[in-house]
């Protein structure tokens, strides 16, 4: 081997900033060595000393056919032969548009932009916009990329405006923002009684991935859209991570099976409708959609927006998931291995719990699933970490983080997952 992960890190650390272009990236939270990849394939990926790994990260929820999907590496080398940019409109757009559009009820007008945090930045944009209002609700472990208004903490108490979490955020700029417990209808009911005229929108995830795996009550969910229809606040849903990803219509599909009627204003969606490549975007109605420029006034834009080899790579992936019995098959797989990893903790008389929805799961070492921030982050962290590297040594690359929810693709086969589940009964053990 002419490299090993240890010397890749310091000579990355000496150029890029601890070494990564992405903080979690360098296993911080875990500790030890962060695996430089050479490349992927299928479900796993291969790290700088030629090791193999069970990849469940998935590039953190893009890569939901797996690595080198035929298909779609197919669309991404004719597109790049026709070229890589172009700077002007192409049909191409409108298919991924007329996509998203048809698996998504309630977005009739998408834009599309390089990047998710691009996506929910404007998103809050353009709710402001439409609204005329500037205060908006955020909850604590939702993460809607790094715009300086999204970096925000709790403060003391309920509904108190937030404290930046990044410094560089002046306080000036997340003085709109009201950061309020997630699945509390109490701070909520609170947060809208003190300011509920003033809200442009409420950002949420409505099964979050950034704080593991939680997912939204079905009465929090309720009231949410109740208090923001009486208000005139709009609902967002940031679907970066679970659209396209735990039901072919996201998690918004997922509640307007379990609310009647239910529906949400502003979609802002990510990683899988890239397939791997940057891009991203946001949506909703015609009507808030033509606030947007250069039909209304509220601005946006970027160069490499709508980029002809991403759309054909997100084009090509939501191509396949959308052929009949993937998303059960794929559900199945993944409910499949988190209760392995139940089933293999049990027996080791280690406490641990794990939901999953589609291809996306969390699991926790804690006795019941958390329903918050607060709690996901009173789960045992050092459990975590030596169970993190246990099943690293094994061949298993999890999220490297106790608040990072996992990821299953369709290219997993039943014996990758047991083969996981049985480095885990192997690492409970040695816990
Ligand atoms: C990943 C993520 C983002 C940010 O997307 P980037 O492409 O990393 O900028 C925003 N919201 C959610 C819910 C995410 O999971």
């Amino acid at each position: 081997m002419s490299t090993t992960n240890q010397a890749l890190f310091e000579r990355a650390q000496r150029v890029i900033p601890g070494g990564v272009n992405s903080p979690v990236r360098a296993f911080r939270a875990v500790g030890g060595t962060p695996r430089f990849i050479t490349r992927a394939e299928g479900p796993y990926i291969f790290d700088a000393e030629g090791k193999r790994y069970t990849d469940y990260i998935g590039s953190w929820g893009p890569m939901i056919l797996g690595h080198g999907h035929p298909a779609v590496f197919d669309a991404v080398q004719r597109a790049l032969l026709d070229g890589f940019s172009f700077g002007a409109p192409t049909e191409r757009e409108i298919e991924l548009a007329e996509a998203i559009i048809a698996l998504v009820p309630g977005v009739e007008q998408v834009r599309l932009v390089s990047s998710g945090t691009e996506a929910g930045m404007s998103a809050l944009r353009l709710a402001r916009g439409a609204t005329g209002r500037s205060k908006f609700i955020k909850f604590e472990g939702c993460y809607h990329g790094h715009a300086d208004p999204l970096l925000v903490k709790a403060g003391s108490g309920l509904a108190t405006f937030g404290f930046p979490t990044s410094a560089g955020v002046p306080e000036d700029v997340v003085k709109h923002t009201l950061v309020l417990p997630y699945n509390d209808i109490a701070a909520l009911e609170a947060a809208f009684d003190a300011h509920g005229k003033e809200l442009a929108c409420v950002m949420i995830e409505p099964i979050a991935g950034n704080m593991n795996f939680v997912r939204a009550s079905v009465p929090f969910m309720t009231r949410l859209r109740e208090l923001c229809t009486s208000h005139g606040a709009l609902l967002v849903f940031d679907e970066v991570m679970s659209g396209f990803r735990v039901a072919l219509g996201g998690a918004h599909s997922v509640y307007q099976r379990l609310i009647p009627g239910f529906k949400a204003d502003v979609f802002v969606f990510g990683k899988v409708i890239g397939g791997g490549m940057p891009l991203a975007a946001f949506g909703a109605s015609r009507d808030v959609m033509r606030h947007l420029a250069p039909l209304g006034p509220v601005y946006q834009a970027g160069t490499l927006s709508g980029n002809p080899v991403a759309t054909a790579c997100g084009l090509a992936t939501l191509k396949e998931i959308t052929k009949p019995g993937f998303f059960e098959a794929l559900g199945a797989q993944t409910q499949r291995l988190v209760e392995g990893l139940e089933g293999a903790a049990r027996d080791a008389g280690v406490p641990l719990v794990g939901d999953s929805e589609g291809g996306m799961f969390g699991f926790f070492f804690f006795n019941q699933l958390p329903q918050n921030y607060a709690t996901v982050m009173t789960t045992d962290s050092a459990r975590f970490n030596r169970f993190f590297h246990a099943m690293l040594d094994r061949g298993v690359y999890l999220a490297p983080a106790l608040y990072e929810a996992g990821f299953v693709s369709a290219a997993h086969t039943p014996a990758d997952i047991d083969a996981t589940v049985a480095a885990a009964r192997e690492a409970f053990a040695a816990l």
